[in-house]
């Protein structure tokens, strides 16, 4: 069997580098920490009773941690306990938020939400607005991006100036990792009286958060993105905001999203938020060092490689890169049981269609279709990046002479 390298006991030697497993793709999801399975697995021995009982030990115990853990991913975020609602997810949170501001909008104003949104959200987000537009409860006002991903503050001033409802912005972008600047669009949101979404799946727990004050605004986070469970998550909801629930149901979480509440995904929700503040600075300093050797050393052996993002505003762990001339799925299929790197999100991979994002972005169709997404996480290894260093220009190299009938 390969060894994957997070294995805790991975000293790996000479030998068995050859047989190593990378996992470079901590933008679709990451590794679970270790130390969040074990609370995970506690909990879900020792801790089954239903938050909501309130008549009995069982629920008190199961609600205080539940308190414990809302503590902690408030506290990530810069919320407070009382806006954080659990989810199964940030697509979840998504749909909760935006289908309930155009509710909102619907019953108070008899008319559309306009919403100033950038073509390079995720699909949870644009498929959200496409489904309100397509059933009249949503209007949209283009925001341009440019070369690098990047939206333009003059243009977000111009959509609230012009009297947009709400403002979507992505906290960090999940393809080419670019940042978005939430501290001055929040701002300028603000100053104009319109709502805030932002959908900071892919920037919580990576960068410390900028917006001192959700209190005006709405957030969708994700604890697969930050070493904790996957189908769990939360919405940050401004204070008293009542929004409509997506289904029907009881009252837990004030009604805003019934059900029983996941109290060991909530749980190791919770303590991953924890590790996050603790950690997240070292942390990202580090995979930052890593990403950089990577991204060196690709440089350095691959002819042609174009980095795309914006290298002044960028996620520590990621690098997105096109190579001209060399198709990513070629690329891939070298290394796809050795290495895992993507050629996009992780919600459409696989699907033969160029990438939403770097179509707004205006690429050209060579560096379309060459593009991998390489992300770097707080488990990557210095040997990770070796070997990576070492196959993918090995494949790369491979694909085009395969292609062209000789090693460039
Ligand atoms: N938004 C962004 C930016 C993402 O990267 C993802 C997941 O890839 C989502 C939303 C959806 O999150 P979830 O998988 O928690 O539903």
């Amino acid at each position: 069997m390969t060894k994957t390298t997070l294995d805790a006991s991975s000293a790996i030697s000479e030998g068995d580098l050859a047989n190593v497993r990378v996992y470079l793709d901590y933008q679709a999801t990451t590794p679970i920490d270790p130390r969040v399975l074990s609370v995970v697995t506690t909990c879900m021995s020792n801790v089954f009773g239903n938050a909501s009982s309130a008549d009995h030990i069982y629920g008190d115990e199961a609600a205080e941690l539940v308190a414990v853990a809302r503590a902690h991913v408030a506290a990530l975020v810069g919320a407070t306990p009382e806006q954080v609602i659990f989810t199964s997810g940030s697509t979840e949170s998504i749909n909760i938020a935006l289908q309930g501001l155009a509710r909102l909008c619907r019953d108070r104003q008899r008319r559309p939400l306009s919403i100033a949104v950038a073509p390079i959200e995720h699909a949870a987000v644009l498929d959200t607005i496409e489904l309100l537009k397509a059933r009249g409860d949503a209007v949209t006002r283009p925001l341009s991006v440019n070369a690098a991903g990047q939206v333009s503050l003059d243009d977000i001033e111009c959509a609230c100036r012009e009297g947009v409802d709400a403002l979507c912005l992505m906290g960090a972008n999940n393809e080419v990792g670019t940042i978005y600047p939430l501290r001055e669009a929040s701002n300028i949101a603000r100053q104009h009286g319109v709502f805030l979404f932002c959908d900071a799946t892919q920037s919580a727990g990576r960068i410390p958060p900028c917006v001192e004050h959700w209190h005006g605004s709405a957030l969708s986070i994700s604890a697969h993105k930050m070493y904790g469970p996957k189908g769990v998550g939360a919405l940050i909801v401004p204070t008293g905001m009542r929004l409509q629930a997506l289904f029907a149901g009881g009252n837990q979480q004030m009604g805003i999203r019934p059900g029983t509440l996941n109290v060991p995904g909530i749980v190791g929700f919770g303590e991953a938020a924890r590790l996050r503040i603790v950690e997240m600075s070292e942390d990202e300093a580090r995979t930052r060092g890593l990403r950089d050797d990577l991204e060196t050393a690709l440089k350095d052996k691959i002819p042609g490689l174009v980095v795309n993002g914006d290298s002044m505003s960028r996620l520590a762990g990621s690098l997105h890169v096109s190579i001209p001339g060399v198709p990513n799925h070629a690329v891939i299929a070298r290394i796809r049981n050795r290495i895992a790197i993507s050629t996009g999100a992780a919600c459409s991979s696989g699907i033969e269609r160029p990438s939403h994002v770097l179509q707004a972005m205006g690429l050209r169709k060579e560096l379309l279709d060459s593009a991998l997404r390489i992300s770097l996480g707080k488990f990557t290894k210095s040997t990770d990046i070796d070997v990576a260093s070492a196959e993918i220009p090995t494949a790369v190299a491979a694909a085009r002479a395969a292609l062209y009938g000789a090693v460039a």
